[in-house]
């Protein structure tokens, strides 16, 4: 069982002045279970990548395929593939609203049709999932701090039982504690459920200390794909798309300090 894109390009606006070429004959598959992360800069295609993924954006050109069906074929169930493929975008908690905490995690769980109770238990476990202190089910989302807010925000997707989890940019405006504390909670909940993890990120320090393999997006292209080694080991292509060589270096010290199988050619980053 797998997700996978096979020769996508995607064009916004064609035809007008507007025209942008966001993805060019973008191919990968990701196994079932599989944490990776997509890294590139601002602009590089990531989001309208992901978007692919569940179905929110049809693909100009190419073939979307999950569990070895084209979701562009007819008849294909898109509103099953949105509930199996969660997409947690970019600021979640903007789209918290429901009068507490655990009304909002059921909201769609009950949009898929669930009993109450059904709905009660699932989000009780996405809550339990992404490490949310059961002393606040009945608070106000409002009232949260920013990290809480955001887990809040991921369990509403968690609570749709996917198997394959997305994620854009969670960390983005959390500050270094937040940060660690939501990544740190991603990999144990990937570790739990094995569930399939994709997190998008314009950090290499992000990404690198918890996926098992990266695809590394520039200008609409597959730049890279491979195990943060392999990928670390391209560090000058790195650095030309902005993804500093010392940044990569700092990264491949703190991957060998959690006893990660570093190559012996890019601990050398440094002399290089
Ligand atoms: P990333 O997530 O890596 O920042 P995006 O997928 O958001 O990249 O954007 C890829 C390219 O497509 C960028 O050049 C961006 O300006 C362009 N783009 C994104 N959304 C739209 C849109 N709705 N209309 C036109 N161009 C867009």
């Amino acid at each position: 069982m797998s997700i996978a894109l096979e020769h996508v390009s995607y064009v916004y606006s064609p035809g007008t002045a507007y025209e942008k070429h966001a993805l060019k004959d973008v191919s990968f598959e990701i196994p079932q279970g599989q944490f990776v992360g997509i890294i590139g800069h601002t602009g590089s295609g990531k989001s309208t990548l992901i978007q692919h993924l569940n179905g929110l954006v049809k693909a100009t050109s190419g073939k979307v395929i999950y569990e070895g069906r084209n979701i562009y074929d007819e008849g294909y169930n898109m509103r099953e593939l949105r509930s199996q493929v969660g997409l947690v975008f970019q600021y979640p908690e903007y789209q918290l609203f429901e009068v507490d905490v655990i009304s909002d995690v059921c909201f769609g769980p009950k949009n898929q049709g669930l009993s109450q109770e059904e709905c009660e238990k699932n989000a009780k476990e996405a809550l339990e999932l992404v490490g949310f202190p059961e002393k606040y089910y009945k608070q106000s989302p409002f009232e949260l701090s920013g990290g809480q807010k955001r887990r809040v925000a991921i369990a509403g997707v968690l609570a749709m039982k996917p198997k394959v989890l997305i994620l854009d940019e969670p960390t983005a405006g959390l500050d270094p504690k937040g940060r660690d504390e939501i990544l740190d909670q991603v990999e144990k909940l990937h570790k739990e459920t094995g569930m399939t993890v994709i997190l998008v990120s314009h950090s290499m320090e992000d990404i690198a200390r918890y996926v098992e393999r990266i695809i590394v997006m520039n200008h609409g292209e597959k730049m890279l794909d491979g195990a943060p080694r392999e990928v670390f080991c391209h560090y000058k292509e790195l650095e030309k798309v902005g993804l500093a060589a010392p940044q990569v270096t700092y990264v491949m010290h703190d991957l060998k300090e959690r006893g990660m199988d570093v190559s012996p050619d890019v601990t050398t980053i440094e002399e290089a």
